[in-house]
């Protein structure tokens, strides 16, 4: 896993050792892609998904190349709008911690002009800025590009977008020629490439596939001999006691086994293949989606297209043939804004299957990290499903709607608000996640009195053991 820490760069120590402070270790792809060559001096075009963590890369590279004690403007990014300009500031700062007195200046519209060129004067080390307000200062001659060194382009696509052509070519022309230039985007379209290239020295291009936060999801790869990997998944539920787990077999048949299996030992698991009828599909994503199961094992195909918002984990298994698939499988977890938890990505891999990692240490700019599953704590039991499903036999062509059914559970039932979940209603059934502790209650009390004055047919759908409770009215 060498490669894949910063600390494998060659950076000066005092950078690395803030890097780790600030929590940064292992690169995310595009940053393992593209810092060899940045620390290299060569001129990138790099295309990476939002929130891959572009920023630091250029970040480390502007750094590299920066001396503190030399006055003048080192480094210039170049950003679309104020925010990402304030945005890209702040990560600059808390990067140049690792010296003191590097000066990071920003200069966006919106504020008057004197007081930044009186900062200018004082003088910055990087200037971050948007294209028109830099242009502005080019004109009062109130700034002086002529020792950048680090030219970036951040989100050029949206600069180009936006209409800022002109100004950046006519501050690209105000930057010495010996510069390095980095471009950032999420696109780069044709006329766009032949827009840019005036601005760049023979350029390497990068491309990280789209679809994966990396830095939003922890990934552990376990060595396991091929008959042991449905044991070996019970330990990682075990041990790392995620509420919704995805787990991804490669045949249907190992998927209804590993299923079973996990439901033999009261996890709550289900498996999802492509035989299942539509009732029953329906069933199964409803109770993993109101988090009443707590394991949903499928294969690659049944899970196409599947709405799942994001899962705690996902267990690989099998090792995807196919670093795509690799991704797009790790890629349910890990979601979210950039304060949601990391998501979990445990891949099982047997010795026959070796041979797919090298695929995905490719795609990851390095080695996979492995672990050993015998460290792992041996904890009693998986965690439990938070919640329990009832099926109430009477949906939307029964008239029932979301507020009825809460309606009648927090009124004759008596439970209150936080003890009821997720409510699907179908045309024909509803589905309500319960507290497993109230379900049972629940149950009984509406089987009693009924809901709008009316009986249904109901039962609670437990995927560890099966239905438990199944009651009837007429
Ligand atoms: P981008 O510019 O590609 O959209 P950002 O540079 O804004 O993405 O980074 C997104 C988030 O990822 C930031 O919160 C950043 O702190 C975090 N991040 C970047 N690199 C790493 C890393 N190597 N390890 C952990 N978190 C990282
Ligand atoms: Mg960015």
């Amino acid at each position: 896993m060498a490669q894949l820490d910063f600390a494998s760069l060659p950076l000066a120590p005092a950078l690395l050792a803030n890097l780790d402070r600030l929590g940064y270790r292992h690169m995310t792809a595009i940053q393992a892609q593209s810092l060899p060559l940045i620390l290299q001096r060569r001129d990138l075009i790099a295309q990476a998904d939002t929130g891959s963590g572009k920023t630091l890369a250029f970040a480390i590279g502007i750094m590299h190349r920066l001396d503190p004690a030399e006055i003048g403007i080192q480094a210039l990014v170049l950003c679309p709008t104020r925010e990402l300009a304030d945005q890209v500031t702040k990560e600059l700062r808390r990067v140049a911690r690792y010296a003191d007195n590097i000066k990071v200046l920003t200069l966006c519209g919106g504020t008057p002009m004197a007081p930044q060129s009186a900062s200018l004067a004082h003088g910055a080390h990087i200037v971050v800025g948007t294209p028109g307000r830099i242009q502005d200062h080019m004109s009062r001659k109130s700034i002086d590009l002529s020792n950048v060194r680090t030219l970036v382009l951040d989100e050029a696509d949206r600069m180009a977008g936006m209409g800022f052509f002109d100004e950046i070519k006519g501050i690209v022309r105000a930057c010495p020629d010996t510069r390095q230039t980095l471009l950032f985007s999420a696109t780069y379209p044709d006329d766009m490439q032949k827009a840019s290239a005036a601005f760049l020295n023979h350029p390497a291009e990068l491309k990280v596939a789209a679809g994966l936060d990396a830095t939003r999801v922890e990934q552990h790869f376990y060595a396991v001999a091929h008959e042991k990997r449905n044991a070996a998944v019970a330990q990682l539920l075990r041990h790392f006691q995620p509420e919704s787990t995805l787990a991804f077999c490669n045949t249907r048949i190992h998927c209804r086994e590993l299923a079973a299996e996990l439901r033999a030992q009261g996890i709550a698991a289900l498996a999802m293949h492509g035989e299942l009828e539509q009732r029953e599909r329906d069933e199964l994503l409803v109770q993993f989606a109101n988090r009443s199961c707590a394991v949903l094992v499928a294969t690659d195909v049944a899970a196409r297209g599947l709405d799942i918002r994001t899962v705690d984990a996902v267990i690989n298994v099998d090792v995807a043939k196919d670093t795509e698939i690799h991704t797009h499988r790790i890629g349910r977890t890990g979601r979210g804004g950039h304060d949601a938890p990391v998501g979990l990505a445990l891949t099982l891999c047997a010795p026959s299957e070796r041979k797919w990692l090298k695929l995905i240490e490719a795609w990851q700019g390095g080695p996979v990290r492995w672990d050993d599953l015998a460290t792992l704590a041996p904890a009693a039991t998986a965690a439990p499903a938070a919640m329990q499903t009832l099926r109430i036999l009477g949906g939307r062509k029964d008239k029932l709607r979301p507020g009825d059914l809460l309606g009648a559970l927090t009124g004759v039932a008596g439970l209150n608000k936080d003890q009821v979940g997720r409510i699907d209603v179908f045309d024909e059934t509803c589905y309500v996640a319960l507290d497993p502790r109230a379900a049972a209650r629940a149950l009984a009390s509406l089987t009693d009195t009924g809901i709008k004055g009316r009986r249904f047919r109901m039962s609670l759908l437990a995927p560890s053991i099966k239905a438990i409770i199944t009651t009837s009215a007429r």
